[in-house]
């Protein structure tokens, strides 16, 4: 079935091809022709995966059987942050976003702090014969003291998945992808599916 997806980001599209069914045939936003970044003007992580989700459907205009749409907004949550930088993770350390200066800024906060107790959060909206479903998928972990490893993207660098050592950036693609929170989140809507 066709399924679009309402992102621009080539790690995350990359990340749910590889989970979804052959089967499935993903289509981003540029694959129809959005080239602008979608506003997320929500207060929740729940609110903009809806919010980019329905922008989509907006955009496309015809909300029929053949046409799905699905988004996910995802965040990190620090403990000791009081859950930020949470919805804002995007642009933790301001505009234009920048995943450097955003770790750079979060190693900044946590500097004298040793509970490093995090999440990783994603929402998933789905929209389907005008019904509106959501996925949500986390994972547990801790923020590392510095930087390490040079896969993934965001906060990748600084995120160690309980039960591991390793940075979500130090860990291979296929590991990642088979513990994180899209991939708890893209199971459910895999579920759904079936
Ligand atoms: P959004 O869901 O595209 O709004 O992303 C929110 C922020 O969280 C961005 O800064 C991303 O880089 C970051 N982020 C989302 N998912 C991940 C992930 O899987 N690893 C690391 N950072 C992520």
């Amino acid at each position: 079935m066709k399924i679009i997806f309402a992102s621009a980001n080539k790690n995350k599209i990359k990340e749910i091809k590889a989970l979804l069914p052959e089967s499935f045939e993903l289509l981003g936003l540029a694959d129809i022709g959005i080239t602008e970044d979608i506003p997320e003007p929500g207060t929740t992580i729940k609110e903009n995966s809806f919010l980019k989700a329905q922008y989509v459907l907006d955009f496309l205009k015809q909300k029929n059987e053949t046409v799905a749409v699905f988004a996910d907004d995802s965040g990190l949550e620090v403990e000791a942050l009081d859950s930020a930088p949470g919805v804002y993770s995007a642009r933790y350390a301001g505009i234009p976003k920048s995943d450097a200066n955003n770790n750079k800024k979060l190693l900044e906060e946590l500097k004298l702090v040793t509970d490093r107790k995090a999440r990783f959060v994603t929402v998933i909206t789905l929209i389907i014969n005008g019904e509106v479903h959501y996925f949500e998928g986390e994972i547990k972990g801790t923020i590392a003291y510095e930087g390490r490893g040079a896969n993934g993207f965001g906060y990748d660098p600084l995120f160690i998945p309980q039960g591991y050592r390793s940075t979500f950036a130090e860990l291979d693609a296929e590991v990642k992808n088979t513990i994180s929170h899209r991939a708890n989140a893209v199971k459910k809507l895999i579920a759904f599916f079936n």
